[in-house]
C-alpha cells in the first residue's frame, strides 16, 4: 500500500520545543497514528496560523504532510487550547508531568484511540480535580493499558491482597510486591493508606475522582513511588514529574 504524502488527524500537543529562527518541533499524540513527531515551519511567528495550534497541551486538528523522518504541520485548527493548564501553576507542573510520561512510553506510529481518549478527559478533568491526583490516576492508568503495571490489589510474587497491607513498589518485580517478597530489590515503601488510594486512583470512575482526598505524606509516598516506578520500568528520567514533585 502506498502511504499518503498528507494525512489528517486530530492530536494533543504533548511537546513542542523551538527550532531554528522560528519554527517550532512538536510531538503531537494523535487518534489516528499515537505519537507522531512534527515539524511546524514559521509557527514562532505572530502572525502565523499555525501559532495557536502549536502549543503545549493544545487539541487540535491537524493536516499534515508525511517526511521522510519527520512530518510537517500544513493546518494546526485549534479545538480546545485548555487555557486552565496556564492559569495555574499546579495544573502547569501536573499536566507537564501527564504529557511527558505519555511521550515517554508511548512508541511512535502506534495507534492507541483508548489512550488517547484517556489523555483528552485527563485535561479536561485538570479544570476541577486536584491536579496531582489527576495525575497519578493519569499515570496509574497509563502504565497499566502500556502493560508495565498489572496488579495494584495483591503481591505481583506471591498473589497475596495487599488490602489493608504495607506494600513495596518495584520496577524489577513489575508492580507492588509484599513485605516478604520484597527482598534484596530496589523498592520504594508505601503504608496501607497508600495502598489502598492507589487501587482507588487506578479504579475509581473519572467522574469521582474529585472525591478522592490524600493527605501530604500519602501524596508523597504515591507520586515519589509512581516517578521511581515509571523511571525504571521506562528507563528515562522524568524531568518534568521531578520539577513538579519539589515543589509540592
Ligand atoms: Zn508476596
Amino acid at each position: 500500500m502506498v502511504k499518503m504524502a498528507v494525512y489528517s488527524t486530530d492530536a494533543i500537543v504533548i511537546r513542542s520545543r523551538e527550532y531554528g529562527e522560528s519554527d517550532r518541533l512538536i510531538t503531537l499524540f494523535s487518534r489516528e497514528k499515537g505519537k507522531i513527531e512534527a515539524i511546524a515551519k514559521g509557527a514562532r511567528k505572530p502572525r502565523s496560523t499555525q501559532r495557536g495550534g502549536t502549543q503545549l497541551f493544545t487539541y487540535a486538528d491537524f493536516l499534515l504532510y508525511r517526511g521522510k523522518n519527520l512530518d510537517t504541520v500544513s493546518q494546526a485548527q485549534p479545538k480546545e487550547s485548555f487555557i486552565h493548564l496556564w492559569n495555574d501553576f499546579d495544573r502547569t507542573i501536573a499536566a507537564s508531568g501527564m504529557v511527558e510520561l505519555l511521550d515517554t512510553a508511548a512508541p511512535k506510529e502506534q495507534p492507541e484511540p483508548e489512550l488517547f481518549t484517556l489523555t483528552l478527559s485527563f485535561l479536561f478533568l485538570l479544570r476541577h480535580v486536584d491536579p496531582y491526583i489527576a495525575q497519578a490516576a493519569f499515570a496509574l492508568r497509563l502504565m497499566h493499558s502500556a502493560g508495565y503495571l498489572p496488579a495494584l490489589d495483591e503481591c505481583g510474587d506471591c498473589g497475596k491482597s495487599l488490602r489493608g497491607e504495607q506494600a513495596f513498589i518495584s520496577a524489577e518485580a513489575g508492580g507492588l510486591v509484599c513485605a516478604t517478597c520484597k527482598n534484596n530489590r530496589a523498592v520504594k515503601a508505601l503504608n496501607p493508606g497508600s495502598v489502598a488510594l492507589m487501587h482507588q486512583l487506578y479504579k475509581a470512575d473519572l467522574g469521582m475522582l474529585d472525591r478522592l482526598r490524600w493527605n501530604k505524606k500519602v501524596r508523597e509516598e504515591i507520586l515519589g513511588g509512581l516517578c521511581f516506578f515509571c523511571e525504571h520500568r521506562l528507563e528515562k528520567r522524568l524531568h518534568a514529574w521531578r520539577q513538579g514533585s519539589e515543589f509540592i
